[in-house]
């Protein structure tokens, strides 16, 4: 296994019944990173991996959706789980959330809180790891990770400012928000329609789409139809804790 992610939450901007919010674990040979903190991500992880094997943790953006469960991270890893300081690779603006919330001057020594900003890249173990800023109200990176010979991408959130081509090519998997169907985008906000999401992969040679971070109650199946037809080829929708290869 080169490369694969593990779907701990995709439910888009609120949890869905029996659905986490944003968040996934990213596992190579030599590491294993936990990618977006959102409500119920910490619970459906320990499915999958424990606090004491991560290798650190990375957080998008601020917005609460995607982060909050490193809150609870934080306590367990206070007083209950022992291992070394846990790197955490988050935005400042997601710091001054997370040590308001947590009431503390700052997060130290449980997590080893490192800032990051567009264009930033750091090595995880075997993970190469590169931030491009997108077109969201609050600074938001999406993440690209290479590691043995594969690459996959996030879109984290972000509005139709944004292309995967800011992160270079070769994207052999690619992970979009797809937060509304194209006749709901009024609802909208800073997000994309499944169609935007296919025809913005498309243009930036990607090889996989695969959707997520869909609202609650959203239809699925139209969303793939929607995102297939303006990417050129079948798209899926991630599912919660299923893992995938990159
Ligand atoms: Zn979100
Ligand atoms: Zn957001």
């Amino acid at each position: 296994m080169a490369l694969s992610f593990t779907v701990l939450g995709c439910s888009g901007s609120y949890s869905a019944p029996g659905i986490a919010c944003t968040g996934y674990l990213l596992e190579s040979t030599g590491a294993k990173v936990w990618l977006d903190a959102g409500p119920g991500t910490l619970s459906n992880l320990q499915r999958h991996c424990g606090l004491a094997d991560l290798d650190a943790v990375v957080i998008t953006h601020q917005h609460i959706d995607h982060w909050t469960d490193l809150a609870l991270a934080f306590s367990a890893l206070r007083h209950h789980v022992h291992r070394s300081p846990l790197p955490v690779y988050a935005t400042a603006g997601t710091r001054s959330l997370a040590c308001a919330l947590l009431g503390k001057p700052d997060l130290a020594p449980a997590l080893d809180w490192r800032l990051i900003s567009s264009g930033h890249r750091t090595l995880i173990g075997d993970q190469q790891w590169r931030f491009s800023r997108t077109d969201h109200p609050v600074e938001t990176l999406a993440p690209r990770v290479d590691s043995g010979g594969r690459s996959f991408a996030f879109s984290a959130d972000t509005g139709a400012g944004w292309s995967f081509d800011r992160l270079g090519p070769g994207i052999h998997t690619a992970l979009c928000e797809a937060t509304f169907l194209e006749a709901d985008r009024e609802l909208g906000g800073p997000h994309l329609s499944a169609r935007e999401a296919g025809a913005m992969a498309s243009d930036a040679g990607v090889e996989r789409l695969m959707l997520t971070h869909l609202a609650p109650g959203a239809d699925a199946g139209a969303a793939v139809r929607e995102a297939s037809a303006s990417f050129g080829q079948p798209v899926e929708a991630v599912q919660q804790h299923r893992t995938y290869e990159v």
